[in-house]
């Protein structure tokens, strides 16, 4: 059974339409990368599935329960939220807190879980993204594929059962590019269900077992990340991948 599945989700901004009927569904264990070119509406689709924009219309299955996208209750979202994870293109790191506060945050605040426990769950996931060393420090003391690491580990600290990833590596150097995507590449070999919008090919081939490909608020083209780089059958697709090279 699919851990997320989403049909006919539709979203305007004022008369333009940015989806225009989008069908995804992600496996347990699946990690799927999202491409296409700027403006497609990839960022908006993380943001809906997310709620962090409110879909026209549309079916959200999410662990085995149904949703009406248009008329979802808080409470639904709420609960939706607990089991996802959200890694940003900016890392949303609060800069007055240090490392360790800010993936303890929303453990002890939104969670109520107690401090100490908090403290511990933050210093494993720290530990998994190479952090464990940074804990005093603070977000503009870190380079920038530091502090995404932290935010990866921010959002690995609710032990979510998905993290959406919104273009992660788009403001860091090659050099931190690479640093951030090995983390994720871990993530991705130890099970993790991931969907990331990514500009990364290299990522995207190497690592992603499902590749969607939109282009002006459809999806155009998706298929096993095999299939889709040795043998896509769009033409549009095959522009994008040549344009990419
Ligand atoms: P992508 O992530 O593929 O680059 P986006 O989802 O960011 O695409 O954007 C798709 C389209 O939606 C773009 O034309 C963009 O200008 C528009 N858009 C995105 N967010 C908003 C918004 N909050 N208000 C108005 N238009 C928006």
């Amino acid at each position: 059974m699919a851990l997320l599945e989403v049909k006919n989700l539709k979203k305007s901004f004022a008369k333009t339409e940015v989806l225009k009927g989008i069908d995804l569904k992600v496996n347990r264990g699946d990690v799927v990368s999202i491409l296409g070119p700027s403006g497609s509406g990839k960022t908006t689709l993380l943001r809906c599935i997310n709620f962090l924009e409110k879909p026209d219309g549309g079916k959200l299955s999410f662990d085995g329960e149904d949703y009406d996208l248009s008329g979802i209750s808080k409470s639904d979202i709420a609960a939706i939220r607990k089991k996802t994870g959200f890694v940003f293109q900016g890392y949303n790191l609060f800069a007055n807190k240090n490392v360790l506060e800010n993936v303890t945050l929303g453990l002890t605040s939104a969670r109520k879980i107690p401090k100490n426990e908090a403290d511990e769950k933050a210093l494993e996931v720290l530990k998994k993204v190479g952090m464990d060393g940074y804990t005093d420090y603070y977000p503009s003391q870190l380079s920038g594929g530091q502090q995404q690491r932290v935010a990866i580990a921010r959002a690995l600290a609710t032990d979510p059962s998905i993290i959406y990833f919104d273009e992660p590596t788009s403001a860091l150097d090659p050099q931190l590019t690479s640093e951030v995507l090995e983390v994720m590449r871990e993530l991705a070999d130890e099970g993790m269900t991931m969907i990331v919008v990514t500009h990364e090919m290299g990522f995207a081939k190497e690592v992603s077992s499902h590749v969607v490909f939109m282009a002006d608020g459809n999806v155009v083209e998706e298929g096993s990340s095999a299939d889709f780089f040795d043998n896509p059958k769009e033409v549009r697709t095959r522009e994008f991948l040549r344009l990419t090279e």
